[in-house]
């Protein structure tokens, strides 16, 4: 007897090859991120076994795969009918201490040659446990719980109750992207959201030494870390320096143009980095109406500056859910701590709220250093290294 995770993903509009890399990527995805001693694929399910392991802690990483949608506690057991029958009537025990009083049998016979077919298995299994815990009674229709059994040819699993997770797709089924983290609430979630699409994450986020110090950088890889959690291979995370660049712009253009001008500066040292690390998109913690940066004037007048396509996967979110996300994911402690990520002294008194995008690239052009300035800046990234730990 071995106790495994039964996996279920959703697996509704995939078919034929999409479906095979989808499985392909999610095994391997639980292999990296929960370390368990085995995975095995059965038909539109997938076994976790934790072996040696501790149940606990692998349960705990099993949060951190995208693309599960819900899995179930179990077994594995030998061929041995009274095995299945002591097995199930103890998840029944454990699903009745919780309050349920319905329950039905849902058996499947995926080894032909085992003696009894499913429908005798529900009957056989289903009326061991009814005799053996009072008051318990079958609802085959609208069960408050299931006892799950699936006999194959070298063993029948048995399981019980189901814990949903995040669903979705799992990372890396839908290639790469960069995220533009900064240190505030938005942008981390917004990169939680994106990897939860299949999204495999790169960061990037601009300081403004020496008025940012070494506490911006570890509250960046702090955040970082958290989301490491999610991506098998770890997180390269990049950070540039930007104080030339916003020095440069502050004392040469109208000061109401300053936070977009910074702001487009922003997303060409992104996309230089992101065609680097073969990127196809840019992420961003962007929001409709919260503050001057975000009117949709003044984002389209950003986004004007990149080529790659620009996700913003919190349009539709209220500060409230964005908020109660980011605590659920353990960014928000993080996020609230007061290091900055771009210097103040920086943004402008009056920030233009409707910028007209020709009057920028007029202003824009005018800046006749600024782009060596940002390919200067793009020299100066550094790097750094997560793990998925
Ligand atoms: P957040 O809570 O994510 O900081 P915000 O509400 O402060 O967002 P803005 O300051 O307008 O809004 O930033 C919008 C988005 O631009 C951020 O979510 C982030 O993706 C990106 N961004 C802003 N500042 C930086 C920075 N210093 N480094 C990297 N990305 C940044
Ligand atoms: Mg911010």
């Amino acid at each position: 007897m071995e106790r495994v995770f039964v996996i279920r993903y959703s697996e509704i509009g995939l078919k034929g090859k999409n479906r095979e890399f989808f499985e392909k990527k999610l095994i391997d995805n639980i292999l990296k991120i929960v370390r368990p001693a085995a995975v095995n694929k059965r038909y539109g399910r997938i076994i976790v076994r934790i072996g040696r392991n501790d149940p606990n802690a692998l349960e705990e990483r099993l949060k951190y795969v995208m693309g599960i949608q819900n899995y179930s506690l179990g077994y594995a057991l030998a061929h041995d009918i009274d095995e299945v029958k002591k097995v199930s009537l103890e998840l029944a025990k454990l699903e009745v201490e919780k309050g349920y009083k319905t329950f039905k049998v849902s058996a499947q016979r995926g080894y032909k040659d085992f003696p009894l077919n499913s429908i005798e298995l529900n009957r056989e299994i289903g009326g061991y446990i009814y005799e053996n815990i009072p008051g318990l009674k079958v609802d085959v229709h609208n069960p408050e719980f299931e006892i799950g059994i699936d006999v194959r040819e070298k063993e029948i699993f048995v399981f019980s109750g189901k814990k949903y997770l995040s669903g979705g797709l799992p990372v890396g089924v839908s290639g790469r992207a960069l995220l533009l983290l900064s240190g505030g609430i938005d942008s981390p979630v917004a990169g939680w959201y994106a990897m939860r699409r299949g999204l495999e994450l790169q960061t990037l986020t601009f300081l403004s030494p020496p008025m940012t110090t070494e506490k911006s950088v570890q509250k960046i890889l702090d955040l970082g870390r958290v989301l490491a959690r999610y991506l098998p291979n770890g997180l390269r995370m990049w950070i540039v320096p930007l104080t030339e660049v916003q020095m440069y712009i502050k004392e040469n253009a109208p000061d109401e143009y300053s936070l977009i001008l910074q702001r487009r500066s922003m997303m060409r040292i992104a996309n230089m980095i992101a065609r680097r690390v073969k990127a196809k998109a840019i992420i961003t913690g962007e929001n409709l109406g919260q503050v001057a940066s975000q009117t949709l004037t003044n984002m389209a007048a950003i986004e004007d500056a990149s080529s790659l396509l620009v996700l913003r996967p919190l349009i539709g979110f209220d500060k409230i859910e964005t908020t109660n996300k980011a605590k659920e994911i353990g960014t928000f402690e993080i996020s609230i701590q007061p290091y900055i990520d771009s210097c103040v002294a920086f943004a402008p008194k009056k920030p233009a709220t409707k910028s007209d995008i020709n009057e920028i690239r007029k202003v824009e052009e005018k800046l006749d250093e600024l782009s060596d300035l940002e390919y200067q800046a793009f020299k100066k990234r550094e790097s750094y290294r997560i793990e998925n730990a």
